[in-house]
């Protein structure tokens, strides 16, 4: 039995910024993520929503700060071992806009691979444990099938089926229904909305309102590489405080 404590939270950022080059995406950013907590990022193109996201599991290096996610912690500008970065990203799987699935792969072999070759885990437990998932996203039926047979919204299941199998502690979601028809995406959302029921601790950043209402616990609302608000979720969607959260929902609501 793991007799560790659940850390108080999952994912804390401590001071995060990313420079690239002379430009500076975000600054100073702070944020906790409560285990089993739904949050939703939102904001105008361009914020940093994107590269906040893929910093929190190392795809992008911070320039400054502290990252802590499921008790791993990196500091940035200092060399961390290997081991602890394999460690938090293992921690944090990341779903994109685009699947990127190997389309030489079966579905059953697309969701395994990572499996076997990081987790070292036998063909057979992968398979099994990547047959319970894809069961768990609707997609049984399809494991010996290759992705380019699938919808678009099926192959975004696969994606999330793909980043379970490495058992993180939170799942990072960037703009997943963005790809894909509106029709597409619910299923998508279905798939997701589930996941948060279940009690995964999920960071989602999305163009979708009525999921970030209806889903998250917290919503966030970043502009400009800061984050202008955050809070209750119905609550800033129905009376935004800040003028720039104001006008970026009057362009995606149309009103
Ligand atoms: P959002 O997700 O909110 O739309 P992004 O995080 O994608 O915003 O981008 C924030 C800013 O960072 C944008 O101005 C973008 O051009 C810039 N940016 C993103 N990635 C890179 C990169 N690899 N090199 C330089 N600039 C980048």
């Amino acid at each position: 039995m793991d007799a560790s404590p659940r850390p108080q939270y999952m994912v804390s950022l401590r001071g995060v910024s990313k420079n690239y080059g002379q430009r500076t995406i975000f600054s100073g950013i702070d944020l906790d993520v409560a285990p089993g907590e739904v949050m939703a990022i939102i904001g105008p193109s361009g914020a940093g929503k994107s590269t906040l996201l893929r910093c929190i599991n190392l795809l992008e290096e911070p320039t400054s700060g502290q990252i802590t996610v499921a008790g791993h912690t990196i500091q940035a500008g200092q060399n961390a071992p290997r081991r602890e970065v394999e460690a938090l990203r293992r921690k944090a799987g990341m779903v994109f806009q685009h699947f990127n699935l190997f389309p030489h792969m079966t579905v059953l072999d697309n969701v395994s691979f990572a499996q076997v070759r990081v987790l070292k885990r036998s063909r057979e437990e992968a398979n099994k444990r990547s047959l319970a998932l894809l069961d768990r996203v609707g997609l049984a039926d399809f494991a010996g099938s290759y992705p380019a047979r699938c919808s678009g919204g099926q192959q975004q299941r696969i994606a999330i089926a793909r980043a379970l199998a490495m058992d993180p502690e939170v799942m990072l979601f960037d703009e997943p229904t963005s790809a894909l028809d509106p029709e597409v995406g619910l299923e998508v959302l279905a798939v997701m909305k589930e996941l948060a029921r279940e009690g995964m601790t999920m960071m989602i950043v999305t163009h979708e309102m009525g999921f970030a209402r209806d889903v998250s616990d917290t919503l966030v609302v970043m502009a400009d590489g800061q984050i202008i608000e955050r809070g209750d979720p119905r609550r800033i969607l129905s009376e935004p405080v800040h003028d720039r959260t104001k006008l970026f929902l009057r362009a995606v609501l149309g009103r």
